[in-house]
């Protein structure tokens, strides 16, 4: 059962904030609050979709769990394990089980590398198998992934949009990680590729058994492979549930907002599409009480002074929001 299944990653109270340096001698006058005080968990074969408009603090938050970026404060464990613990070769042997696949397949991919390269590159730098093994390996990979064997000798340029996405794919997958960060996987693509992409992700789960942390600015691309939602603005955690419960119940206005914009497939139900006023807040310089406060419909008096406490309001269903 889905509440049995053993907790992979716990991510508690993560902060990462950015210096602003200003003046002559460059000090520090600020700070940019990319990911303020956000705690959760992911269990072992299960999808979190992260969602939220961009410079929200997605991609950070995914970054600093992988420790690619140090955090400011708080805790990130895999399997118990806290990473911000762990020396340099305890970190690169965590690595192999914790892999990045890149938003864009044009450029995180090494022109100059060939298929059978870039996806047999960790094999090699962290000495697994022989050369006759790798090339073997990567065949199997790639054929996984969606990719024919003859690939394995061509460049990323003779390539699709969808199949360098496959290459990412294949190298992320090749040393048979645990966990693995999908940073908005998608949303380089042409929107008749993308389902393609999203299915072989899932495929891939299923197979394989991984996590995945699916970052999307789209509430409609994470719905399909997610196991729950969480809504991320302005580098807090403004709703999280499991996702039939959050596409059903939405309850953070901005959640509301967010998935009114999402297409209905049945022509006959109606919604109502919430036009949010005005732009996203600095992260620099966020508004006081709840940081939603300057866009929200429902902001009362309580809502500018006073920061809403993210508590659960039902099983699993967690909301920072004083009208709940
Ligand atoms: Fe809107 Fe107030 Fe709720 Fe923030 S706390 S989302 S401003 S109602």
């Amino acid at each position: 059962m889905e509440k049995d299944k053993e907790i992979l990653v716990k991510v508690e109270n993560l902060k990462k904030y950015f210096p602003v340096r200003g003046g002559f001698f460059q000090k520090t006058v600020g700070y940019v609050k990319a990911v303020d005080n956000i705690s959760f968990n992911i269990k072992k074969g299960e999808t979190l979709g992260l969602v939220g408009e961009s410079g929200c603090g997605k991609s950070t938050t995914g970054r600093t769990i992988l420790r690619l970026w140090n955090k400011t404060s708080g805790k990130v464990y895999f399997k118990d394990k806290d990473i911000y613990k762990l020396n340099k070769q305890e970190l690169r042997k965590l690595r192999l089980k914790m892999q990045l696949i890149f938003q864009d397949p044009y450029s995180s991919l090494n022109p100059r590398l060939t298929v059978n390269e870039i996806v047999g590159e960790s094999l090699k730098d962290h000495k697994i198998c022989s050369k006759a093994e790798i090339h073997d390996r990567v065949i199997e990979t790639i054929k996984t992934c969606g990719l024919a064997p003859y690939h394995i000798k061509r460049y990323p340029h003779e390539f699709s949009g969808g199949q360098r996405q496959r290459i990412g794919i294949a190298r992320a997958l090749i040393l048979n990680p645990d966990f693995i960060v999908a940073d908005e996987p998608v949303s380089a693509l042409d929107v008749s590729i993308q389902s393609q992409i999203i299915n072989l992700l899932q495929e891939l789960q299923d197979k394989m058994g991984f996590s995945y942390l699916f970052i999307s600015h789209d509430l409609s691309v994470v719905k399909h492979i997610s196991h729950k939602v969480g809504v991320m603005y302005l580098g807090s955690m403004v709703e999280m549930a499991p996702k039939d419960e959050l596409y059903k119940n939405p309850v953070h206005p901005y959640t509301k907002a967010l998935l009114s914009a999402v297409p209905i497939p049945d022509p006959t139900i109606r919604r109502d599409r919430i036009i949010l006023k005005g732009d996203l807040p600095s992260p620099s310089n966020p508004p006081s009480g709840c940081k939603f406060h300057t866009r929200c419909p429902y902001v009362t008096k309580k809502c500018k002074e006073q920061i809403p406490k993210y508590r659960e309001i039902d099983k699993d269903h967690f909301v920072a929001c004083h009208l709940v």
